[in-house]
């Protein structure tokens, strides 16, 4: 046992408010991505258990809709609370199911439980608007929940997916069936234990499983919204299920985001930089740079120090304290890094640098691969085009600001784009025209908590993480309008 915590234990879905079996019994296996071996299982949720979850919800919507708002606030406080007192735990959780370096799960369960409370804080100040008041009449917008969400998450940050949709989809009044991913289903599990005795019967519901729950809750008429976070390929599906029902979904999709180091950027930060927002979570965070973009006159110094930096970086399991980089948290995402890596190579790409896994025969199992940095990759290659999705990013040279736009701007995703330069107006410019939700300047990573995040084109619909919008999006607008005047209306 490589933590002191020991997850081999029972671990049900929650519909209800009771922790349940799958309908049918069946259990899918949990693995330890860094070796590969399955410490735990997890109830195979079917289409009975979601039509169980959205009957349940549809149950608790009313009174959890009119629930004073205060009161849900604090409802949802408390579960902030108890992630937090169970923060070492939860770590640990996400480490041995994920497989990502301690800090980095750490970092997680923290946003997990600020998630919670920055929209429990905003509850109670979510207020509808009189648009006019007339001795005549009154007119006025209000904000409704739509009833009952249903929210499908990947496997990348098992926790912070939880709580991003969860927490403002409770806040906002409506109830949650939550299916996360297959693969890592034990984080949700576990904050829903911890928010069980807090939160009415009913009100968030976690069926774990495969793509059959998934399929089922995204075309289920007694749905009132979704929220999806996943790959476009997916995403068109659950679009597509979503027309059958003209249900409303927010849409958090993938990206093939570009790094772009212009000539005059502060060459140290920007390489560590660069490393940071290519390799953090194991090249699987949906804001990582897979396309380098360097200005010609600065790609020999720049692509020197970047394989320095590359080739000293620790590979390891993430409960080694030293371990910057874990495994891939699935074998599939494996196979995908294979197949991207011998794409790139049959379009040219040559292999610039790369950190070394472990080779200790404990992992020989688990889902290594290979950090990599490639050279030689044209911006028009399928390679730089299409998302891997893991610890790889190709170097693309430009000559200025305008061709480094087309470059950047040249696929068919828009999520997230780091800018490194020194000049102000430069990066006021191409920040301006950079077909991207998010865009860092000499930073990495999106924005955090408070300021919007989402994607254009193929990477997603809609916005997460703000306060006043994300809390619109998860709300329908009615229009009442009340007619005091004395007089009988007429044609
Ligand atoms: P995926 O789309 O295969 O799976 C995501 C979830 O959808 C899982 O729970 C899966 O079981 C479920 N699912 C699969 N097929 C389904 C279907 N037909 N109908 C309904 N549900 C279905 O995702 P993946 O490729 O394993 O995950 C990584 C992707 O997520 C990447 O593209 C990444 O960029 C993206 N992502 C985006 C964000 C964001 O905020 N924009 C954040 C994290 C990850």
């Amino acid at each position: 046992m490589r933590s002191q915590f020991d997850f081999d234990r029972e671990w049900r879905m929650f519909v209800g408010g009771t922790f349940q079996e799958a309908d049918g019994g069946e259990r899918l296996d949990v693995e330890d991505p860094a070796t590969g071996a399955a410490f735990a299982t997890a109830p195979d949720g079917t289409v009975a258990d979601v039509d169980a979850a959205v009957d349940a919800a549809t149950r608790a919507a009313d009174e959890w809709g009119w629930t004073d708002a205060s009161d849900r606030a604090g409802m949802l406080f408390e579960v902030a609370n108890r992630i937090e007192a169970h923060r070492e735990e939860m770590v640990a959780l996400e480490t041995r199911e994920n497989g990502k370096p301690l800090d980095q799960s750490d970092n997680d369960v923290v946003a997990a439980a600020e998630t919670f409370r920055f929209y429990a804080g905003g509850a109670d100040k979510f207020y509808s608007d009189t648009v006019e008041h007339s001795p005549e009449q009154v007119r006025q917008k209000v904000f409704e929940p739509y009833g009952v969400v249903g929210i499908v998450i990947p496997w990348n940050w098992p926790p912070m997916h939880t709580a991003d949709f969860v927490a403002v989809a409770l806040a906002t009044g409506n109830t949650v069936v939550l299916k996360p991913a297959p693969e890592t289903p034990l984080s949700s599990i576990r904050i829903a234990e911890l928010a069980a005795d807090v939160l009415p019967d009913g009100v968030l519901n976690v069926v774990t499983g495969g793509v059959d729950p998934g399929v089922r809750l995204t075309s289920h008429e007694g749905v009132d919204m979704l929220a999806f976070t996943g790959n476009d390929d997916t995403g068109e599906k659950v679009l597509e299920a979503a027309a059958g029902n003209i249900t409303p979904a927010m849409m958090e999709l993938g990206g093939k985001n570009p790094a772009i180091v212009f000539d005059d950027a502060n060459m140290d930060r920007t390489v560590s930089g660069v490393v940071a927002s290519t390799f953090y979570n194991s090249g699987q965070a949906c804001s990582d740079a897979e396309r380098i973009l360097v200005h010609e006159d600065v790609y020999d110094e720049f692509t020197a120090a970047l394989a320095e930096e590359v080739r000293s970086l620790t590979v390891d399991d993430g409960f080694d304290e030293a371990s910057q980089i874990g495994p891939m948290a699935t074998r599939a995402q494996v196979e995908k890094f294979d197949r991207y890596l011998d794409i790139a190579k049959d379009d040219g790409a040559s292999v610039l640098a790369r950190a070394e896994p472990p080779d200790d025969p404990e992992y020989a199992d688990g889902h290594w691969v290979a950090p990599t940095i490639l050279d030689d990759v044209l911006p028009e290659s399928r390679f730089a085009c299409e998302e891997v999705f893991g610890p790889i990013a190709g170097l693309i040279p430009f000559g200025d600001e305008s061709e480094a736009i087309d470059i950047a701007n040249g696929v068919d995703y828009g999520l997230t784009a780091t800018i490194w330069t020194e000049n102000v107006g430069r990066a006021h410019r191409v920040a301006s025209r950079v077909e991207a939700g998010q865009v860092a300047v000499n930073g990495t990573g999106g924005g955090g908590l408070g300021l919007p995040f989402g994607g254009y084109k193929r990477s997603g619909v809609g916005r997460k993480k703000d306060f006043t919008e994300t809390m619109r999006e998860f709300s329908t607008m009615k229009a009442i309008r009340i007619d005091t005047s004395e007089e009988t209306p007429s044609l």
